[in-house]
């Protein structure tokens, strides 16, 4: 399947310019694969379109060729679509806050309740009340008993002799009278959706007027998902979603289904059977699991960063006319970042090369981070004149970086080496130039 698309990809590579038809054929076999991952069709037909238009609309850098440009595209169209990773539960300053838990038998809702539980109890520090309020089946209650005696959090739990909505609002009593932060309600599911079902939830909904609403999506679910969720989102408004069983080998492509339906965040992913595998979503993975592309992906973003032209340019030409200062170099450290291994991007900036033969990464990365806090310690004029730099501004810098000064000096007589070396490339300043005009 990846290896389709990358043949697809081998077409398009190398040709310069990104046509309409040749990228028409690329998209095609993206679109197979996203309907292989399970993603609506009409969601695919739509996403479609939205990537021909941006990628038609781009203009292509030199430096990346047309095939790596539109999975890029591709990639971060799915990556948006999905949403972002920092949405946070709506929990109450003070007071009792609420959450219900939703969805489809055997999706996952008892489970997630349980590990968010544990989160909260864990990493929030918050006093939680698990409810049971499956009552149908006896096994569903004492699923949430088993679950919430492992993580240590209360299960308040009526039996199933009474209805839902009756447990959900005696719970709450409950919850106010213990002081609890966070009560968190297990509720029933069915193989399909259904109009008792949604009453009961919708009840239940009026009665605790939950702060959060979750919906777990079971990674492994098809193209009926959407039909899921949009009923869910329309009888109930839900909040967040939660990514259950991204363990097994499913693509998950229901989700971005899901997304574009519902338009509300990820919250979770649930990731294994037990109570501690739960996650933050992490919208890069998941894009690049749902185009099961990942490797060429990464291999792109790589060759992105390595090519950032603007700067090496800017700073090229700078150099070329014997100017180097605290700013160009600050340039030159986050581009060492990006590229990882700093002996290969030394030695791509010219004149360097050879400077750099038996360099310790480890060591130049912590000194690195010390003369990029020394250089953002001074000011816009300082970094670009660095001869003011006095004795007194010396010490201020070497304060507000939390060096000493002598690390200060240390980095002017660096960078004054390395304008030395600048000024002897360019030729040695204006004068031999201009001499070398006249002849
Ligand atoms: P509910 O009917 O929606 O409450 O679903 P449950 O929480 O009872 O889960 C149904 C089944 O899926 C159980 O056997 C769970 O152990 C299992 N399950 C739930 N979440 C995950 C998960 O993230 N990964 C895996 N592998 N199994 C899960
Ligand atoms: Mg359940």
């Amino acid at each position: 399947l990846s290896e389709r698309l990358g043949k697809a990809l081998k077409n398009i590579t190398g040709q310069g310019k990104l046509t309409e038809s040749n990228m028409n054929d690329m998209l095609k076999e993206v679109r197979m694969s996203l309907l292989e991952a399970d993603v609506n069709y009409n969601v695919v037909k739509e996403f479609i379109e939205n990537v021909k238009q941006k990628a038609l609309g781009q203009e292509v850098i030199d430096s990346v060729n047309p095939g790596q440009m539109v999975v890029k595209i591709v990639h971060d169209e799915i990556q948006e679509l999905l949403g972002s990773a920092d949405a946070r539960l709506n929990l109450k300053k003070s007071g009792v806050s609420t959450l219900m838990m939703v969805g489809l038998q055997g999706t996952g809702k008892t489970t997630a309740s349980a590990k968010i539980a544990r989160f909260c109890k864990e990493k929030l520090k918050k006093r939680v009340l698990l409810v049971a309020c499956d009552v149908v089946r006896p096994a569903a209650i004492e699923q949430l008993e088993t679950l919430g005696k492992s993580i240590d959090v209360e299960v308040f739990s009526l039996g199933t002799q009474v209805s839902a909505v009756e447990t959900a609002r005696q719970a709450m009593g409950y919850a106010y009278d213990r002081q609890k932060d966070l009560v968190i309600f297990d509720t029933a599911g069915r193989l399909h959706v259904d109009e008792e079902l949604m009453q009961e939830l919708s009840q239940m909904k009026a009665l605790v007027q939950p702060d959060d609403i979750l919906l777990t999506v079971d990674a492994m679910t098809g193209q009926d998902i959407v039909t899921v969720a949009r009923e869910f989102n329309e009888q109930l408004s839900i909040t967040g979603l939660v990514v259950t069983k991204m363990d097994g080998d499913a693509r998950g492509g229901g989700l971005l289904s899901v997304r574009s339906i519902t338009n509300v965040p990820v919250l979770f992913v649930s990731n294994g059977e037990k109570v501690e595998d739960l996650e933050e979503f992490h919208p890069d993975r998941m894009a690049d699991r749902i185009l099961g592309m990942g490797d060429i992906v990464t291999l792109v973003e790589q060759a992105q960063e390595k090519l950032d032209m603007d700067i090496q340019q800017k700073t090229a030409n700078r150099m070329a006319q014997g100017i180097f200062t605290f700013n160009d170099m600050l340039d030159q450290f986050g581009q060492m970042q990006k590229m990882g291994s700093m002996q290969n991007m030394l030695k791509m900036i010219p004149g360097l090369g050879k400077m750099v033969k038996q360099l310790d990464d480890e060591k130049m990365n912590d000194s690195m981070k010390k003369s990029q806090a020394i250089i953002q310690s001074m000011t816009p004029y300082e970094r670009e004149n660095p001869s003011c730099l006095k004795a007194s501004r010396k010490n201020r810098i070497a304060k507000g970086a939390g060096v000493k000064v002598m690390e200060v000096n240390r980095l002017i007589s660096q960078l004054e080496q390395m304008q030395m070396m600048t000024k002897m490339m360019s030729g040695g300043g204006g004068m031999p130039n201009l001499s070398a005009l006249q002849n």
